[in-house]
């Protein structure tokens, strides 16, 4: 099953770097009610395929976004995978998690821009937003300002 809503923006790779630097100031460094929702999700669906219990509490939407994600998502020692059109890729589900993929592939691979940045990073990682938090980390890197 795909599903589109839960990664709008597919795999793919089309970030224009202009339109990106113009909504820096508008709405990329902040996140969206919408956007809290798919990370709050994205950061359940481990403990939902290890032990089946999702920490809701009670919500159904969240449920079945939940349900939703781990479709493409599975578990293999230990580490979450995404998987998608056949591209398997490592999931950061925590903030924790975020930085430190950006921090590998920003901070470790020459301050690239947000597009040299973001192909780097979807090459290696999966994750909700992660246009949106590589703008955010480009934005507060000291190195790059
Ligand atoms: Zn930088």
């Amino acid at each position: 099953m795909e599903d589109d809503s839960l990664n709008p923006d597919g795999h793919e790779i089309h970030v224009d770097e202009e339109s990106l630097r113009g909504k820096l100031t508008i709405d990329v460094l902040s996140f969206s009610a919408s956007d809290l929702h798919t990370l709050c999700v994205c950061s359940l669906v481990r403990q939902y395929l290890t032990n089946g219990s999702i920490d809701d509490e009670g919500s159904c939407a969240f449920r079945r976004s939940v349900i939703k994600m781990v479709r493409s998502c599975f578990m293999k020692e230990g580490v979450l995978y995404h998987k998608r059109r056949g591209i398997v890729r490592e999931v950061a589900d925590t903030y924790a998690a975020h930085k430190q993929a950006l921090q590998f592939t920003h901070n470790g691979a020459y301050h690239h821009g947000v597009k040299g940045t973001f192909t780097i990073l979807a090459a290696h990682f999966w994750f909700p937003l992660m246009d949106k938090l590589v703008c955010r980390h480009i934005a507060q890197c000291v190195t790059c300002q």
